[in-house]
């Protein structure tokens, strides 16, 4: 990656409205979702937070998240022969062990930001910036809003079960444990 190319990447990322972001946006919306943006109240305040689906969308650069870049250990940073760039997200060969740390610090937040998202009972999703080029991002959208599907009809299975006859579920389930 050159200097020019990296610097254009960072006034993306920068920028709070990147344009990835948008695509997904303006495809959900298109397609009746209603969402929240960056919520404030969210660990890593994701993109688009789609509350009637309980999922966070997190549309992540591939420079500035290491996509496919593979850590040694996640946790200490280790020498730079153990990541593997690839073809997304290249890390640049001048000030490679700062990038090598800053890449792996990001990836480590992005990690610790989604487990605590999904002790709380929210559902994840990364889209990769790579994932919207031209060639593949109805394929990537199409296949966002599948998922979605699969989510709420997953959730409101078991929700429905627990959340509208909860007593009646005790009983039963007391009925079967102790009656037999
Ligand atoms: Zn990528």
């Amino acid at each position: 990656m050159t200097s020019a190319q990296r610097s254009y990447n960072m006034s993306r990322i920068r920028a709070k409205d990147t344009k990835p972001e948008i695509v997904v946006r303006k495809y959900l919306w298109s397609h009746g979702y209603r969402y929240r943006l960056n919520h404030p109240r969210l660990p890593g305040k994701p993109d688009v937070v789609l509350r009637k689906f309980r999922t966070c969308i997190f549309v992540n650069g591939c420079f500035w998240h290491g996509h496919h870049v593979v850590c040694g250990e996640v946790q200490g940073v280790q020498g730079v022969s153990e990541v593997q760039s690839s073809g997304c997200c290249k890390i640049p060969k001048t000030n490679r062990e700062f990038w090598v740390k800053k890449i792996t610090r990001n990836k480590e937040r992005d990690f610790k930001v989604q487990q605590e998202l999904a002790r709380m009972g929210w559902h994840c999703i990364t889209i990769w910036e790579c994932q919207l080029k031209p060639n593949i991002k109805l394929a990537t959208l199409e296949g966002l809003v599948n998922t979605l599907s699969k989510i709420f009809l997953a959730d409101h299975r078991i929700k429905k079960y627990e959340s509208e006859e909860p007593e009646l579920c005790m009983v039963a389930e007391n009925t079967i444990e102790y009656g037999n």
